[in-house]
């Protein structure tokens, strides 16, 4: 275990634009942290210099409170786990799992026996003489999890460990990381572009954009409460529908989506600091309801089992999204009605995005 801590971290690859701009970051001992957001804005390149497969240009990285960005990956004491597992095909299950312990100086029975335990923390007992080319796409990303606890590292990185997978197994392993994460208690950085692996894994997701953090928080934080428009639009699916809207003078009603909506009480202290102004309205699909307000046209209907999501054009031209309980759903052509829930809105400023709500 331990605490990391990110301090101004810089990496350049040009001198127009820096791939990871300053970040600060505390990291807590047996944290599992999550690096989410869209490609290219430097998730990857700050998990490489985490461990130390890139220099930093400025700033400090410091492993319970030593700094140790001049030492080299392996004097690191982090073990990394990449989406293209990395093993090594001729050798065993055993093998893979237990090279990284050679260099260590363990002798033999050490060895077999610490891998031994992992095999079976990982239900991999009966895989151990097979090679890597014997095994299915989640077999062998559990041996690449193994080749990394065995070690113990301080801390974990995972790179997209699971991209490679299908639907149904990337949600096994989802959980099954999780799990492991907590088993071992080491603090963990996991890198991700997808929200769902962000929302159901991290105590804390990091939402980065252009090489800066643009908020970090408990999954329920960053969702309920998002500080920008970025990361409201970034986070859930589908997106929030956020569109320009105009409050009125005394704050009781907003003009949005083509209609005027009521504010309801709970929310006029909120609208009437904004009277008059123009300002961008958010709102998330489980806060467009059916019912009477804003005329709209189905475009399509996505019956998902567990609820139905039904995609909308309203009447100023927006798309946006309603999910609702299975089984009343409308369907593609249906012209009906749709209720924006003011009381749930978010509310941005325009230019800036950042939240006023
Ligand atoms: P993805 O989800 O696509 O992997 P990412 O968020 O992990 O993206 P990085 O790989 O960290 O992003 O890249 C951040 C920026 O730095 C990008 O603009 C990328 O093109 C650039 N970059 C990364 N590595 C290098 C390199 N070795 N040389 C030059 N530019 C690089």
């Amino acid at each position: 275990m331990a605490r990391l801590e990110l301090k101004g971290l810089t990496r350049r690859f040009d001198e127009s634009r820096a791939a990871v701009d300053g970040i600060d970051l505390a990291i807590e001992d047996g944290e599992f942290v999550v690096l989410v957001g869209p490609s290219g804005c430097g998730k990857s390149t700050t998990l490489r210099l985490v461990a130390g497969l890139e220099q930093p240009d400025a700033g400090e990285i410091l492993v319970d409170g030593r700094p140790v960005q001049g030492l080299e990956p392996g004097a690191r004491d982090v073990a990394m786990v990449f989406q293209s597992y990395a093993l090594y095909p001729h050798m065993s299950v055993a093998r893979n799992l237990g090279f990284g312990l050679r260099k260590r100086g363990l002798s033999k029975s050490e060895r077999a026996a610490r891998v031994a335990e992992v095999a079976d923390l990982l239900e991999l007992g009966d895989l151990l003489s097979r090679k890597p080319a014997a095994l299915s796409g989640g077999q062998r990303q559990r041996v690449a999890m193994g080749r990394a606890i065995v070690r113990d590292p301080a801390l974990f990185l995972f790179d997209e460990p699971l991209s490679n997978l299908d639907a149904r197994l990337r949600t096994q392993m989802r959980t099954e990381i999780k799990r492991l994460a907590r088993v071992v208690s080491t603090t963990c950085i996991y890198v991700t572009h997808d929200q769902v692996e962000a929302m159901t894994m991290a105590d804390r997701v990091v939402v980065m954009r252009d090489g800066r953090i643009e908020q970090a928080g408990t999954p329920m934080e960053v969702y309920n409460r998002p500080a920008t428009r970025f990361v409201a639009e970034f986070l859930g699916a589908p997106s929030m529908a956020v569109v320009p809207a105009r409050v009125s003078r005394d704050g009781a009603t907003v003009s949005a989506f083509g209609a005027d909506l009521d504010v309801p009480e709970d929310r006029r202290a909120d609208f009437a600091g904004l009277a008059a102004q123009t300002i961008d309205l958010g709102l998330r699909p489980e806060d467009i309801r059916l019912g009477p307000s804003v005329s709209a046209q189905v475009e399509v209907v996505e019956a998902l089992g567990v609820e139905t999501l039904i995609h909308v054009v309203l009447p100023d031209g927006t798309r946006a999204a309603s999910r609702i309980a299975p089984g009343r759903a409308p369907r593609t052509g249906d012209r009906i009605e749709v209720t924006p829930d003011l009381g749930r809105a978010h509310i941005f400023a325009p230019g800036s995005g950042r939240s006023l709500s």
